[in-house]
């Protein structure tokens, strides 16, 4: 795979002067909008500040995971973005490492949450959520290095993992053979209006005239949408990861434990080898995520905490050597549902961000259904529940 096309190359597209759709952000849910619109023959152009994926999409743990409050409406969206997950690896010309082999949240006879995680199964498995128990000796089987004192785990057997950095480039790249422009190192400046209509896109390297544009920058877009005089409550909240040195087989499935408010890791296999580790998420205090920053800042407490936790929930890997290690920032909304649709502000203004700890499970749903938006067609998942007003809407009842 060629991560970098040339100056000029497939996603270094010239700046046109205008474009029917702009997307801004080059993360996993800009690529997918951008490709779902190239499929549709819409005339898009997609600019990233960075180089792809440099936000939460290139920093992720690649857990295609999703289990939520059972009641939540985003379980809709974790089931029918699974779903279409196995056709989107079809289509797309790169291996991305997709697998469906299952995540399992274990349990050990020490852990201060058994009940909790008894409950958390069974309030899924009532509401008919592809979900088992699986005992002891079933766990073991998936992983010889799970410690002796393990219960057993609640297996979501259609979830699956993915490697995101492929994936973002191959959606991008597929986008771009479809027809899209793709064009990276462009950081968005603004946004020009006349009345409630957008109609110009700013960069430094010019101006480019749109008929709609697409906000898929996570917690940038708070920053951004406030020069419109709109509020975006999406908080950045910082998640670290851990990769290990190749080793040989050893687990066939992504591995969770813990439940807030205690330490909460996952991790996995890839298909070189490497564990990747990752979880404590944190409030972001650092602001070092901004445009124009090195990047997040990883954090020893966190860290340390991680380490601790993988010991104690699969101590095989005691003595294996780390490789690399980094944070990202992740979008977080107060009701931790995803701020999909149409702005009543700016109606051709559309937005895509909040996706929470689950970004890279949504983006196949998200491009489709943004790009039903985006071509007038009724979305397959009503987007009501995720409009950008409902957060002013409940602050103004709560009054
Ligand atoms: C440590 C960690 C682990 C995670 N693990 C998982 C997981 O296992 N599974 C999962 O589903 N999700 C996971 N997530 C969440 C997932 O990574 C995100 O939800 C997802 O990547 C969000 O994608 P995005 O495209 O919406 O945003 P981002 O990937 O953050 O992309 C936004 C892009 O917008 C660009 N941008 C910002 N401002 C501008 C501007 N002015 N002009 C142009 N471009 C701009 C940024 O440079 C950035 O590239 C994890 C996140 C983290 C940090």
């Amino acid at each position: 795979m060629l991560v970098y096309h040339g100056v000029m190359g497939l996603l270094n597209a010239l700046l046109p002067e205008s474009c029917d759709v702009v997307v801004i952000g080059g993360g996993v849910s800009g690529a997918s909008i951008t490709y779902q619109l190239a499929k549709r023959g819409v005339d898009v152009l997609l600019l990233e500040a960075a180089q792809l994926a440099r936000g939460a999409s290139g920093r992720n743990g690649g857990l295609i995971d999703g289990a939520a409050d059972p009641s939540s409406p985003i379980n809709e969206l974790y089931l029918r973005a699974s779903e279409l997950f196995p056709a989107l690896a079809e289509e797309l010309d790169t291996d991305i490492e997709y697998i469906r082999d299952g995540s399992l949240q274990i349990l050990l006879d020490t852990d201060p949450d058994i009940e909790e995680t008894h409950a958390d199964f069974q309030a899924h498995l009532d509401l008919g959520r592809p979900v088992r128990w699986c005992d002891r000796d079933e766990v073991l089987e998936m992983s010889l290095l799970f410690p002796e004192n393990i219960i057993g785990g609640w297996l979501r057997y259609e979830d699956g993992q993915v490697n995101p950095l492929l994936l973002v480039y191959a959606l991008a790249e597929a986008a771009a053979r479809a027809g899209a422009k793709v064009r990276q190192h462009t950081p968005v400046l603004g946004l020009t209006t006349s009345g409630d209509r957008i109609t110009t896109v700013k960069t430094a390297d010019g101006d480019v005239a749109c008929g709609q544009v697409i906000v898929a920058m996570e917690p940038w877009c708070r920053p951004f949408l406030a020069e419109l005089g709109l509020e975006a409550p999406v908080l950045p909240q910082r998640g670290q990861i851990f990769v290990t040195e190749p080793l040989p087989p050893m687990m066939t499935i992504a591995a969770l434990y813990g439940n807030s408010p205690n330490p909460y890791i996952y991790w996995r296999q890839t298909k070189h080898g490497s564990l990747t580790i990752g979880g404590c998420r944190t409030v972001d205090t650092h602001g070092d995520w901004m445009l124009g920053s090195p990047g997040p800042s990883t954090s020893l407490d966190i860290q340390k905490m991680i380490l601790e936790t993988i010991v104690r929930a699969h101590p095989g890997i005691r003595n294996v050597n780390l490789i690399r290690w980094w944070a990202g920032v992740m979008g977080f909304t107060p009701d931790r549902l995803p701020v999909l649709g149409r702005t009543e502000r700016y109606p051709n203004l559309i937005t895509a961000f909040g996706f929470c700890p689950n970004g890279i499970l949504l983006a196949p749903l998200t491009g489709r259904l943004i790009a039903d938006v985006v071509t007038e067609t009724e979305p397959e998942i009503a987007l009501e529940q995720f409009r950008l007003e409902r957060f002013a809407e409940a602050a103004a009842s709560a009054d």
